[in-house]
């Protein structure tokens, strides 16, 4: 099964850099992907997953917890303010945390509901208009900006720019975390993941080699 192949690949990329086994952990990427599909990877036994819409994740999971039983949930798409309570509510961890009004938001937000998920600050490493992120001379400040409100920081994530090599996006933003304080770094999908694993990612984001190609429309 795809699942057991990636499950395997991430441990032997943890032992080729030195990392203790079960130091990474997988977020299987379920969005649009058909419900048996998503069926079959919790079957198998896998309990985190990651979504990038608010509202195909309310409409989906709650049945497949009932069903399934606790399943961490990972928001890993950016996150509009309006739909920042669902998100709270629905999500164990946050990857998109990319702006000042988001993190005020989403301190009011924790300090109502005496909870709040585990937070990842978005870098746009890549520096590129069309994506989300605080720029990469932005995050210092950011990062501080957010711990002053006294939310629960994990790390930072990047989606390094298409047809680049992750590489440098990796290694930026693993530097960026150490200077921070910060030990979680969400970075590597399907095509690099073995690579952010070399660079220190806690967390790999792979949706389509476990899944199969995601079909829109
Ligand atoms: C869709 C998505 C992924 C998974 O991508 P694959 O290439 O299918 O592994 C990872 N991270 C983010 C932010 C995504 O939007």
């Amino acid at each position: 099964m795809a699942l057991d192949d990636i499950l395997t690949r991430i441990r032997r990329a943890e032992a080729a850099a030195g990392r203790a086994q079960g130091s990474v952990t997988l977020i299987a990427v379920s969005k649009v992907q058909p419900l048996d599909r998503v069926e079959a990877v919790l079957a198998e036994g896998h309990r985190v997953f990651g979504e990038n819409y608010v509202q195909e994740a309310a409409a989906k999971w709650p049945g497949l917890r009932a069903r399934f039983g606790p399943v961490r949930l990972h928001m890993i798409g950016p996150l509009q303010s309006n739909k920042a309570k669902v998100a709270v509510d629905l999500f164990d961890a946050i990857h998109t945390l990319d702006r000042p009004s988001l993190a005020d938001k989403l301190a009011r937000i924790a300090e109502a509901q005496g909870r709040c998920p585990a937070l990842f600050v978005q870098v746009n490493t890549g520096r590129e208009p069309q994506k989300a992120g605080v720029l990469p001379e932005e995050a210092d400040a950011f990062v501080a900006r957010c711990r002053g409100l006294g939310l629960p920081l994990s790390g930072l994530m990047c989606i390094p720019p298409e047809g680049e090599s992750s590489g440098p996006h990796f290694a930026m933003l693993r530097d960026m975390a150490g200077r921070n304080g910060l030990h979680g770094l969400s970075m590597g999908m399907s095509a690099d993941f073995e690579d952010a694993i070399a660079q220190g990612a806690t967390h790999v984001r792979v949706g389509s080699a476990i899944f199969g190609a995601r079909s829109y429309g």
